[in-house]
């Protein structure tokens, strides 16, 4: 397990109910996002309806759950919350549609993970709030419509390009969340301290801050694992010095890169001189799965503009030799 995935551990999950802001004024950052929903909110409350259907689209971990969960308060309706590969049948949705009050938020977490015939059965549900399902099979089988309270789905993904066009139509709002600023995300990390009663000074917190890779879940478990530092070797308070040596120990440098990061960026530029490299072949260099490297440890790489893709394969840019403190090669 890497300290720096955006993907929620157990220790995340049990914990993040607690540090979850509950509503926009405590949720930090996202202000398009934020500014959009609450027009729409406030129109949709004075109009005595729903909320449209809300898409949220962004890496793991920038806050798509709590939002929904702001969502739902602010609606004044219960959230309830499913994922993608949890529905595995048409069935396992009918029960969660039918189970939905007025002015409920539904929320599907992975929603690109549906598979088709799933999304055919949401298609009503979302445009018309109804229901048809089939009872029975072969020559007896008949189609019935149950009618379903009015509620707004609030739809999450990883990415917005898998899901399919006509789930994506019938979002009224679609949003996107973007990647924190180091201040927005020293602002998360003051706020969690205090919920988790720790004392840290400003250094302490810009330090977690500029390592989390853009990402409150990450800030948030940064902020657990020194603060555990600091009560061991220190008096409890966070200061810049201890969460320095503490990041140092979980060997996560000062642009939130771990070894993995290290061993990869460093395996191209040793062995490949900076690339261009085939995928292929730099995950058959450092021993990972081609697939792993694109879909978990390449994306903050190519977002901070260490890695690119060109036709001939993966490049390093200048800017990875200059965190090295390595010469750049003349090709
Ligand atoms: P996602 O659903 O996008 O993976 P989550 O909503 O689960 O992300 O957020 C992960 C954690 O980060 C939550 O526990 C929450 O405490 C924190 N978090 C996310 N966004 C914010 C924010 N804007 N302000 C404060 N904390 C946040």
């Amino acid at each position: 397990e890497r300290i720096i995935s955006d993907q929620a551990d157990f220790e995340d999950l049990s914990l993040e109910q607690n540090l979850r802001p509950h509503s926009f004024d405590q949720y930090i950052g996202q202000d398009q996002v934020k500014n959009n929903l609450k027009i729409f909110i406030e129109a949709a409350k004075m109009r005595m309806e729903t909320l449209d259907h809300v898409l949220l689209y962004g890496p793991p971990g920038l806050g798509k759950t709590t939002l929904a969960a702001i969502i739902a308060n602010e609606m004044g309706g219960n959230l309830r919350t499913t994922s993608g590969p949890a529905i595995e049948r048409p069935g396992d949705l009918a029960a969660v549609l039918t189970a939905i009050e007025p002015g409920d938020v539904l929320f599907i977490d992975e929603i690109h993970r549906l598979n088709r015939a799933i999304e055919e059965v949401l298609y009503p549900a979302m445009e018309d709030f109804c229901l048809d399902i089939v009872i029975g099979k072969g020559a007896g089988a008949r189609s019935i419509r149950i009618d379903l309270p009015p509620f707004t789905l609030v739809g999450a993904t990883t990415r917005a390009g898998a899901l399919s066009a006509p789930l994506r139509d019938r979002f009224g709002v679609l949003s996107r969340l973007e990647y924190y600023k180091p201040d927005q995300l020293i602002e998360i990390v003051f706020r969690t301290a205090s919920i988790l009663d720790a004392e840290i000074d400003e250094g302490a917190a810009n330090e977690i801050a500029l390592r989390s890779r853009g990402t409150p879940r990450i800030a948030n478990r940064l902020l657990r694992r020194v603060r555990d530092f600091a009560q061991v070797k220190g008096d409890g308070t966070i200061t810049r010095a201890l969460a320095n040596e503490a990041l140092d120990l979980l060997q996560v440098d000062r642009l939130g890169l771990d070894h993995i990061d290290h061993k990869l960026l460093r395996g191209i530029i040793e062995k490949f001189n900076g690339g261009p490299v085939g995928l292929d072949t730099i995950a058959a260099t450092i021993g990972e799965e081609a697939e792993t490297i694109e879909d978990v440890y390449e994306p903050y790489l190519l977002q901070i503009g260490f890695l690119q893709r060109t036709p001939r394969g993966r490049v390093v840019t200048g800017a990875v030799y200059e965190h090295f403190h390595m010469e750049v090669p003349k090709k």
